[in-house]
């Protein structure tokens, strides 16, 4: 599978504003968008650090994943994203290798990347995400 680098580490947070203070603030990072992605019940907010981005998450709905998230273990990591050539070929490669998937099908992510997601109990705790850049 054809994976070029790490698109984003994603962060759960409670509050957004909070936590973009600390990263423009402390770290000196540039907070550059902030887009809700509906499908996902969250509301993102990005930073660049090089080639990898970090991606703030906080929750929209009670009901969302990254609200059960921060209800079971507090803010923290929350998954980690590798950017792929071919997101399919990749999904497909992974369940082929035995590995659990969330996401059978590529869904919208922010930034316009079609997304994916594997099951954190074949990936050693972590929950990771394809992404791939649509054309
Ligand atoms: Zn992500």
């Amino acid at each position: 599978m054809e994976i070029s680098h790490i698109e984003h580490i994603g962060i759960a947070v409670k509050n957004l504003d909070t936590a973009i203070k600390y990263y423009e603030q402390v770290l000196g990072l540039q907070c550059y968008a902030i887009e809700e992605v509906t499908d996902q019940k969250v509301k993102t907010a990005f930073f660049k650090v090089g080639e990898t981005k970090i991606e703030l998450l906080e929750s929209t709905d009670p009901e969302s994943p990254i609200a059960k998230f921060i209800e079971k273990k507090g803010e923290g990591m929350h998954h980690l994203a590798f950017a792929t050539k071919d997101i399919n070929k990749s999904l497909k490669e992974a369940e082929d290798k035995g590995i659990k998937l969330i996401d059978k099908e590529p869904k919208s992510g922010a930034e316009g990347l079609d997304i994916a997601f594997l099951h954190p109990k074949s990936t050693f705790g972590v929950l990771t995400e394809f992404c791939e850049k649509k054309k």
